[in-house]
């Protein structure tokens, strides 16, 4: 009995208390579920705090910083649109990226050597060990992309973009790092070139500035992202561009694309959905990390991983395939390209050659950070001083 009462004063007593607390800061019990529930961009920073401080190592501090800041842009030129921009822009104090290469930088002979697969390996593993000592053919970036910037450190935000006397837009905002996989495809007069997950079409458009290719198809799976791909395309591709047959817009599978054209582009973009790392941790809606899209994300390697042997088996012997992701993940990047070496030869009977893209990041190390030392791919890492990428590029040459 005597505990009894005890007990009931106790209960009084954090009645009492109760009411010391703040109305709005007092939960009911049946909510307390929803109380411990994290919204995605804190899901996603503990997810990136626990896989990438053990993958970047000292470099994660930095990085999470800049991801976690406001990212940068870049103002891709659009030359199909009339105007006195370049001048305009300059006045602004941008300047073209392309222009302001690292004249010094010159690829060692190490670094001119190419990593290849064509040497047989017993597992799917590419390791620095497989240097193949025949080089692609040097890259001969194009003259005709043009991507703007403003200085390192300058977080000035470009206007909108306004329409020429035609409606055609003067720029694209973009991600400047993102122009990069479309330099190192290397596109060059009368290619055939497929742009595998094409949406909203930042790259497909950075591919059309080169004014080099004969036949561009445009797929994307989604259709929403399709229609808003092909209003992209009509805001600074002239009509009678898009109605030549010189593009094709189509919004298909990309896993099955080896089902329905094999062997036949010249240039093969495979920009693939990743967990898009900034994206990720500053926007709630549409993330990947909500708790109703964990088994997608963890699907995210094997998509991915479909959709590059699709791009292999798309282009032809001879052509080059581009992989890229906005993310920072091993898993989604260098294992993806690893596993698809592989498989590509065991499956397929294809040899795959890794062409060696440190020349390029030696050229724009004035305007990007890298990630030094990937066994594989290059990769621009957030740097608040220049906060563009993540973004993860690999290229492979078919050799059969
Ligand atoms: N390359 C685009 C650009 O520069 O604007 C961005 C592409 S985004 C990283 C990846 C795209 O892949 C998304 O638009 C998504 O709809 C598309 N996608 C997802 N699964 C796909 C599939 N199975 N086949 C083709 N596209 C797919």
């Amino acid at each position: 009995m005597a505990l009894c009462l005890d007990t009931r004063l106790l209960l009084r007593k954090v009645k009492d208390l109760r009411c010391f607390t703040p109305r709005r800061n007092r939960v009911k019990e049946k909510w307390a579920a929803a109380r411990s529930k994290q919204p995605p961009t804190r899901l996603a920073l503990q997810h990136f705090d626990a896989t990438y401080s053990v993958q970047l190592g000292k470099l994660w501090p930095s990085v999470r910083v800049a991801l976690l800041s406001e990212k940068k842009y870049g103002a891709l030129l659009n030359n199909f649109s009339h105007g006195p921009l370049l001048a305009d822009l300059h006045a602004q104090g941008c300047r073209d990226f392309m222009t302001d290469t690292d004249g010094e930088a010159q690829p060692s002979s190490e670094q001119k050597s190419v990593v290849g697969s064509k040497q047989e390996s017993t597992d799917a593993s590419v390791k620095k060990s497989e240097v193949d000592s025949q080089q692609l053919s040097p890259l001969q970036l194009s003259p005709n992309i043009k991507c703007l910037v403003f200085q390192r450190a300058d977080v000035t935000r470009f206007k909108p973009a306004r329409p020429d006397m035609h409606g055609l837009l003067g720029y694209y905002l973009m991600d400047a790092a993102s122009v990069l996989p479309c330099l190192a495809l290397d596109v060059q007069e009368g290619h055939n070139v497929l742009d595998l997950c094409a949406a909203p079409g930042g790259k497909s458009l950075a591919l059309l500035q080169t004014q080099a290719i004969r036949f561009l198809c445009v797929n994307d799976s989604s259709v929403s992202r399709t229609m808003r791909l092909q209003k992209v395309l009509h805001s600074y591709v002239p009509k009678h561009f898009l109605i030549d047959e010189k593009l094709r817009i189509t919004s298909f599978d990309g896993t099955r694309w080896g089902e329905i054209e094999r062997n036949t582009f010249d240039r093969v973009l495979v920009d693939v959905p990743c967990t898009t790392d900034r994206h990720s941790l500053i926007e709630n809606d549409n993330n990947i990390f909500s708790k109703n899209r964990v088994g997608e994300r963890r699907r995210l390697p094997q998509l991915q991983l479909e959709l590059l042997l699709a791009g292999i088996e798309a282009a032809c012997p001879g052509g080059e395939i581009l992989y890229s992701t906005c993310t920072l993940s091993q898993s989604q990047n260098q294992s993806v390209v690893e596993l698809a070496i592989f498989l590509a030869r065991e499956k397929h009977g294809i040899h795959l050659q890794v062409a060696n893209l440190r020349p390029l990041t030696q050229m724009f190390r004035n305007t990007f950070h890298f990630a030094p030392d990937l066994h594989l791919g290059e990769m621009v890492i957030p740097h608040l001083a220049a906060n563009f990428g993540p973004i993860y590029m690999c290229k492979l040459k078919r050799l059969t």
